[in-house]
């Protein structure tokens, strides 16, 4: 057994463990970073060969089939009143779905996290976001403010490059971004039409794919291809933006492939040492303080596993709150064919939204959402995936390709998932292959999600005529489909030790060395606007915390 000693050990490199794994070691402190995955570089993406599109995306924790972290149960029943809700063809008949689908997360492992395969949006939640509760009668108000993490995201943003307009209608001033704004797609031009129609504002989406050169990154070259690895090196994932920063100070060392089966704790609550798997080899890492940020299914899996006679029920879960509040992504999208050329398959992938119905209205019982546009959210992106999903043979197939190509993109929508205590994560009795527990989830939609997709549904069916495309085709729901790329909650951040498992800083109620900087402490999901950025900003506040606890040890 071998012990490797730090001031900090961090634990997964993704959004949140890589910015407080970075801020740590630039403040002087000696790092540890374990990552469960490998360093990829771009030239093990799919991009970079001709079947980019078959081709199995190496950073993929599962397949979209098959998740070895998640026990298989029945989707919860549908309301036969919101079936109208559920993913469909616009001309065929309503379905009768029954029940929910199978439970669809998508996520990486490897150095860089979830950030290796996400499409770089850099929002800031809008102040609003933050008191739901108070101003909307939705949802749990945040233990942090906009004005707390202002400038955190500043710092998120530099780090990153983002590219964006500071102008934004509905988002508080700012300073201008570290890059100018990518110009419009093809796509996005064609879809404002619609928006202009309707008096809405199409605008740029602030993005952490570089316009201008940053650091060692080219900028970005509008291949639109991120998700599944950026050819270029040119999308501002954690391991190419942040991490670097953290190893030219010599003082953070990164373990890949090695995954954490346990925290050790002692019988007060302090976290001692971790226990990891590496290369078929059980280690122990010990250090001061401890950072989890495995994301917000793996962090309350291990809190959950890390039991001992002084903590039987877990890590951090004294009053059974480890593994409550999940939230799924709500998403509504809209297929649409254009009745013109539009070169669906370039620039960056969603360039551009509209922020009109971010703001809900007290009382209603709806939330906020956010619409956009994306070239490569249907199932047709590139040659190979048009010409599977395009019917025909020979000449004709050909001929319709040569007609349809590029042609046909998504206006979507994205909404939050309320904090409900009842949607959660908890241990299966089944194992995956090294024996650890996997977890058995229950999620579904209420009344408020319910409304609010239905309203989103609506106002993207008036998107999408006021286009005046050649046809508008499918329609994609998480209601009946989950597929969650934006999960959040299951160890919540809140000021009552009763009904959440962190302090405001992430810090683990009982647990005093012990801190969580991923996307399970999100109380809310930002109303329609994506993660990432508060998630960094959040780590980079936890690391200033840990930094002056270090300093009076
Ligand atoms: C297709 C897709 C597109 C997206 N696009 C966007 C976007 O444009 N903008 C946005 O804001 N968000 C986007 N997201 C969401 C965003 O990527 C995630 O919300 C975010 O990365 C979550 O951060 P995290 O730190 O919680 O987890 P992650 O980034 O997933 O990091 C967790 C890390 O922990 C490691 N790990 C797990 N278990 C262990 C263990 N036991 N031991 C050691 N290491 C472990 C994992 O390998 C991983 O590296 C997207 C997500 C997907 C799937
Ligand atoms: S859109 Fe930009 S960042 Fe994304 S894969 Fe293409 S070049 Fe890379």
């Amino acid at each position: 057994m071998k012990r490797r000693d730090a001031d900090v050990v961090v634990i997964g490199s993704g959004a949140g463990g890589g910015f407080a794994a970075t801020a740590l070691a630039e403040a002087g402190w000696r790092v540890l970073l374990l990552e469960r995955g490998p360093r990829f570089k771009p030239d093990d993406f799919p991009t970079r060969h001709a079947d980019w599109e078959t081709r199995a995306v190496p950073f993929a924790a599962a397949s979209s089939a098959i998740d070895p972290s998640i026990e298989w149960t029945p989707g919860a029943v549908i309301d036969p009143a919101h079936r109208s809700l559920c993913s469909r063809a616009l001309h065929a008949p309503m379905p009768t779905t029954t029940h929910r689908g199978r439970f669809r997360y998508e996520r990486a492992f490897g150095v860089g996290g979830t950030t290796l395969q996400y499409q770089g949006e850099a929002h800031r939640f809008a102040p609003h976001a933050f008191l739901p509760q108070t101003l909307f009668g939705l949802g749990r108000d945040w233990p942090v403010r906009y004005e707390d993490l202002e400038p955190f995201y500043e710092r998120a943003e530099q780090w990153l490059g983002v590219a964006g307009d500071a102008e934004h209608p509905f988002k508080p001033s700012r300073g201008p971004y570290p890059g100018p704004a990518h110009p419009l797609s093809t796509k996005s031009q064609w879809a404002r039409r619609g928006v202009e129609q309707l008096g809405w504002t199409l605008f740029p989406n602030p993005l952490a794919l570089p316009s201008i050169p940053h650091g060692t990154q080219p900028p970005c070259q509008h291949a639109g291809v991120c998700t599944r690895g950026c050819p270029f090196g040119a999308k501002s994932s954690v391991d190419r933006a942040v991490l670097p920063r953290a190893l030219a100070t010599g003082r953070l060392e990164i373990i890949e492939k090695a995954r954490v089966m346990r925290l050790e704790s002692t019988d007060h609550g302090r976290i001692r040492s971790v226990m990891y798997r590496k290369d078929g080899a059980t280690h122990h890492a010990s250090a001061a303080v401890f950072v989890l940020a495995a994301g917000a299914l793996e962090s309350p899996r291990l809190l959950l596993t890390s039991t001992s006679p002084s903590c039987p029920e877990g890590i951090g879960n004294r009053h059974d709150q480890v593994g409550r509040h999940l939230m799924e992504t709500v998403l509504s999208a809209v297929t649409v064919e254009a009745d013109q050329p539009v070169a669906g398959w370039k620039g960056p992938p969603i360039d551009a939204r509209v922020w009109d119905f971010g703001m809900p209205t007290p009382g209603e019982g709806r939330s906020g959402f956010v619409l956009g546009v994306s070239g490569t959210m249907s199932r047709f992106h590139g040659p190979t995936s048009y010409a599977a999903a395009i019917p025909g043979f020979g000449l004709e197939h050909k001929n319709a390709m040569r007609e349809r190509f590029g042609r046909i993109i998504t206006l979507f929508g994205i909404t939050d998932h309320q904090p409900h205590p009842e949607n959660r994560l908890v241990l299966s009795s089944q194992t995956d292959e090294t024996g650890m527990p996997k977890v058995r989830i229950h999620s579904d939609y209420r009344d408020v999600e319910l409304a609010t997709l239905g309203t989103m549904q609506d106002r993207l069916m008036q998107w999408a005529h006021a286009c005046q495309p050649k046809a508008i085709t499918e329609l994609f729901s998480s209601y009946s489909h989950p597929s969650v790329t934006h999960l959040a909650g299951t160890c919540i951040m809140g000021s009552d030790p009763t009904t959440s498992v962190t302090d405001h800083h992430g810090r683990v109620h009982d647990s005093p060395n012990l801190f969580i900087t991923d996307a399970s402490i999100l109380p809310g999901q930002g109303m329609g606007d994506s993660p990432s950025l508060t998630i960094h900003a959040l780590a980079l506040r936890t690391a200033e915390e840990i930094h002056k606890i270090l300093q009076t040890k």
